[in-house]
């Protein structure tokens, strides 16, 4: 019980799970090299022993004790800011352990319908808290034919389902897919990834076991390979994470572990909820990488001399633009907190969607700002050994001078960053998670048609229109 350390993390990936990567049934996840990047950005947020960091990714919790402030349920402004900086200062696996938040923001709407159901909420929540351990969100299902409900399905394991109900609990089969960071947590935090109907209770499921459990297998894929130069990688090299396909091969869950099992009618809050945080987190990240693609390309203006062109400076202003309106979304959003029955905040719903759609939606088209200034060199800049290469370095430093005293080595990283961000293997990744990650444009379009005061808008327009009501 209590915090760990990051040794303690990494020998506790080692509990019998199974996990394929590059062919391979792996074992020993902790050791294995696959996992190395993976497992070095997961123990950052371990780093208790950081006194910078400390602050930031600890609190002290109602019972007194010390617990990563990933835990930290918002009841003031203050702890919902906070919860933002957090973001800025935690990996991915910490970021998805923000599950927990989704859960007890329903929390209060299960125990109407089932005290037992949301009772394993609170507790499993605070024996995650204080065992310090780490949680992937577990959604998204294969869906098969996107035309047909969970029910119409050729098979109908395309959307996770209960195929058996015990005195002792229920049996689950099914996959998820696109699981961040599955491999390297130790809970798995399912639920079901839409709405369900009456007729689809048997896939208005939830529960949360440990990676271990029996039935339960992960198929790992990463857009880095195992081993990458930082220098030409400066950021496929350091944030590497695992996606995984969760399959549960009639996977036992005892009742005690169980938050829904049928209940349809809730089905459609656990998803709700889970978008709001996800893509919360989300906005933190994007607004930290708008800003980067904005000083690259002031940088990369800066070092060819035409920094001071009328079109370069309006290409930048647009990425201002971009990142700032993010800025602002989430402030918004965090202004404007609601807040649960039990006096939990959480930011304001139709700003996050609002604002991860903008995001979302104008992404590729600030890559191609950031791209069109840099140039050509984004993709054919040489590598690192030729530029410590005697001859080709030589080379290198004549043509890639803009002057006097250009710094070669600043112009190349710089040139490097562009290119790993937006146009190799992170960039390549980013591209598509930009869009789809925390739920894809539709879902935010689905959100924000709830969530406007469309009644307000139509009064409006009618009173603009000179209709007295
Ligand atoms: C890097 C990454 C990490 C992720 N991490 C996680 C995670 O940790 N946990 C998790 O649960 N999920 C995760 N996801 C999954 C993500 O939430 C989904 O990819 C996203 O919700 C879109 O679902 P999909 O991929 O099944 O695409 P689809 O549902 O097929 O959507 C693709 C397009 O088809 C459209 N479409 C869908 N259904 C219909 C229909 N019936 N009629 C017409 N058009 C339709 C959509 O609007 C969209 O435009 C991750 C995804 C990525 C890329």
């Amino acid at each position: 019980m209590g915090l760990m350390t990051a040794a303690q993390y990494r020998a506790s990936l080692n509990d019998g799970r199974v996990i394929y990567w590059g062919g391979e049934k792996i074992t020993d996840v902790a050791n294995h090299p696959r996992f190395q990047v993976p497992i070095a950005v997961a123990c950052r947020d371990y780093a208790y022993d950081d006194p910078e960091l400390e602050p930031i990714i600890t609190y002290r919790t109602e019972d007194g004790t010390t617990a990563h402030r990933v835990y930290q349920v918002p009841r003031t402004t203050e702890e919902l800011e906070m919860r933002l900086e957090l973001g800025r200062h935690m990996s991915i696996v910490g970021g998805v352990t923000g599950v927990y938040m989704a859960l007890l923001q329903v929390k209060d709407r299960l125990s109407a319908i089932s005290p037992r159901f949301a009772h394993n909420i609170e507790r499993l929540y605070l024996y995650a808290r204080d065992n310090d351990l780490r949680a992937a969100e577990v959604i998204t299902d294969a869906k098969g034919d996107r035309s047909k409900k969970a029910h119409e399905q050729h098979d109908p394991d395309m959307y996770v389902r209960i195929v058996e109900r015990r005195n002792d609990g229920i049996v689950v089969r099914g996959a998820k897919l696109h699981i961040t960071g599955a491999a390297l947590v130790h809970e798995l935090v399912v639920m079901p990834t839409k709405s369900m109907r009456p007729e689809e209770a048997d896939y208005a499921v939830a529960f949360s076991i440990p990676v271990n459990t029996p039935g339960v297998s992960i198929i790992n894929r990463s857009f880095a390979p195992a081993e990458l130069n930082e220098f030409d990688y400066p950021a496929s090299a350091r944030h590497s994470m695992p996606e995984g396909f969760v399959v549960f091969d009639d996977v036992f869950i005892p009742w005690d572990r169980v938050f829904l099992a049928g209940e349809w009618q809730l089905a459609g809050a656990f998803a709700a909820a889970l978008g709001l945080w996800e893509r919360t987190l989300g906005l933190v990240i994007a607004h930290h990488e708008a800003e980067v693609m904005t000083g690259l390309a002031q940088l990369v203006s800066e070092q060819q001399g035409k920094d001071r062109d009328a079109h370069i400076q309006d290409t930048i202003a647009e990425l201002i633009c971009y990142t700032e309106t993010i800025r602002m979304g989430i402030d918004y959003a965090v202004r404007h907190y609601e807040s649960t029955p039990d006096g939990m905040l959480h930011p304001n719903i139709l700003g996050i969607n609002v604002t991860k759609y903008y995001y979302a939606s104008h992404f590729h088209e600030m890559v191609k700002h950031l791209q069109d200034v840099a140039g050509g060199l984004v993709i054919t800049l040489p590598e690192e050994a030729e530029l410590r290469h005697p001859e080709a370095g030589a080379y290198l430093r004549k043509y890639l001078a803009t002057g006097a005293n250009t710094d070669i080595e600043l112009r190349m990283r710089v040139y490097t960053l562009i290119r790993d961000l937006t146009a190799d293997a992170y960039g390549g990744w980013n591209l598509v998670t930009a869009l789809q990650a925390g739920g894809g444009l539709k879902a935010q379009r689905i959100m924000m048609a709830r969530t406007f005061d469309m009644g307000h808008a139509r009064k409006a327009a009618l009173q603009a229109a000179g209709v007295k009501r």
